[in-house]
C-alpha cells in the first residue's frame, strides 16, 4: 500500500498557493501495538486551515514546515492493533491530508453506517454542524419572532445556522456570493431572504431584508460585511463571532468603521471554537441527525476527487469557489 501526504513546503504570505505545499509518497504505515491503520476515504477542507499555515499566535498550534497538512477524514479500518476496533469499521481521524495513517485508538471515533452518508460527518453531522448549533442557541440564543443574519450563509455552517433559525421561528437572512447561491439558500434551504454582496448594495439590499433591524449576527466572514450587518443590529442584540474569512488571507487586517454600534445597541458580542463544546457534541449529533431524517435540514456538498486536487480545494474554498460543504474524495 502506497501513502500519498501532503506536506507544508513553506508558510504564505497572502494567498495561498499551490507551492506552498509538497507531495510525499512513501509506502503506508504500519501500526504499533494500540494504533490502527486506517485509509481514508474522504477529507474535509474547511478555512480555519488557513489559519494554521502560519506562525502566528492562534487558539491550537499551527503546522510546521514539513509536516502533512492538518485535517479531518472519515475513513475505514485496514489493520488494527487495538481490540477496540476491527478491520471494515469506518472512523472520523484527525490523520490529515493523507491516504493512510495510524492513530491510537482513543484519537478515533466509530461511525454508524447506514443513518447519514459517511461524508455528512465531515459537514452537516460534524464539526461545522456543531459550530452552528451551538454558536446559534448558545451564543446567539434566537427567540421565535427574531431576525438572524447569517455570512457565507450557503457553505457548510452558514447553511446550518439559518435553516436552524427557520426551525427556531425566526426570520433567516443569509448573506452570500452570487445568485446561484443566494437561490439555492431561499429556493432550497428555505430562509426567507439572502443578500448577494458581490451585488454591490449589500447595506441597501440587507436593510430591505431585514425590515425590523437585526438581532442575530451569525459572522462567519468579518471585514465590510460585518460593518454592513453592525449598521443595521437592534438594542440588546448578539453576535457570534464564528469567522472572519474576509481577512485570512490579508496582510493588513481589515478595520472596522461601525464599532460604535456595539456601544449604542448594547450589542453582545461573544467569539467562539467549536471544541469548547465537544463535551456536548453528542446532543448536537442527535438534533441535527434527527432534522436530517425529517427533511427539515437539507446540505450540499462541493466533491472533489483524489488527494493531489486537497491544494486546489483549499485555495478555491477560501475563494468562495465551493458551494456547500467542501469535500475530497480520495478512495
Ligand atoms: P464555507 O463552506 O462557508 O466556505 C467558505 C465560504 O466563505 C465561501 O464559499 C465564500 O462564500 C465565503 N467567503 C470567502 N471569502 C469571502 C469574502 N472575502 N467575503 C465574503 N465571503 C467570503 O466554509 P465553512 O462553513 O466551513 O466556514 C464558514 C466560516 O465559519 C469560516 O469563517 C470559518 O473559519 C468559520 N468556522 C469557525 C469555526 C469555529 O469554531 N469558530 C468552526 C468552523 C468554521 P460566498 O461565495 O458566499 O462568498
Amino acid at each position: 500500500m502506497k501513502n500519498k501526504a501532503w506536506t507544508l513546503a513553506s508558510f504564505p504570505t497572502g494567498w495561498v498557493s499551490e507551492e506552498n505545499f509538497r507531495l510525499v509518497e512513501a509506502a503506508a504505515p504500519q501500526p504499533k501495538e494500540g494504533e490502527v491503520l486506517v485509509k481514508n476515504l474522504w477529507l474535509s477542507l474547511d478555512p480555519y486551515m488557513r489559519g494554521r499555515m502560519s506562525e502566528q499566535k492562534s487558539y491550537v498550534k499551527g503546522v510546521e514546515i514539513g509536516e502533512i497538512m492538518t485535517g479531518q477524514t472519515v475513513g475505514e479500518v485496514v489493520e488494527s492493533k487495538d481490540p477496540a476496533f476491527r478491520p471494515g469499521e469506518k472512523v472520523l481521524t484527525g490523520l490529515g491530508w493523507q491516504l493512510y495513517g495510524c492513530a491510537k485508538g482513543a484519537e478515533l471515533n466509530k461511525l454508524p453506517e447506514g443513518r447519514a452518508p459517511l461524508s455528512y460527518y465531515l459537514g452537516c453531522l460534524g464539526m461545522p454542524g456543531m459550530t452552528a448549533y451551538f454558536g446559534l442557541n448558545e451564543i446567539g440564543q434566537p427567540k421565535k419572532g427574531e431576525t438572524v443574519v447569517v455570512s457565507a450563509a450557503s457553505g457548510a455552517v452558514g447553511s446550518v445556522v439559518g435553516q436552524l433559525a427557520k426551525i427556531a421561528g425566526c426570520r433567516a437572512v443569509g448573506i452570500a456570493g452570487g445568485k446561484a447561491k443566494c437561490d439555492y439558500v431561499v429556493k432550497e434551504l428555505g430562509f426567507d431572504a439572502c443578500v448577494d454582496y458581490k451585488a454591490g448594495n449589500l447595506y441597501r439590499d440587507l436593510k430591505a431584508a431585514c425590515p425590523k433591524g437585526v438581532d442575530v449576527d451569525f459572522e462567519n466572514v468579518g471585514g465590510e460585511t460585518l460593518d454592513a450587518v453592525l449598521r443595521l443590529m437592534n438594542p440588546f442584540s448578539r453576535i457570534v463571532v464564528c469567522g472572519l474569512i474576509s481577512d485570512y488571507n490579508a496582510t493588513e487586517p481589515y478595520a472596522l468603521k461601525t464599532f460604535r454600534s456595539i456601544l449604542v445597541n448594547r450589542i453582545k458580542v461573544q467569539g467562539m471554537i467549536v471544541f469548547d463544546w465537544k463535551d456536548r457534541y453528542g446532543e448536537a449529533l442527535k438534533a441535527l441527525g434527527g432534522h436530517l431524517a425529517t427533511g427539515r435540514l437539507k446540505y450540499r456538498e462541493s466533491v472533489l476527487e483524489g488527494i493531489e486536487s486537497a491544494p486546489r480545494g483549499l485555495i478555491g474554498l477560501l475563494k468562495g469557489e465551493n458551494f456547500g460543504k467542501q469535500l475530497v474524495k480520495l478512495a
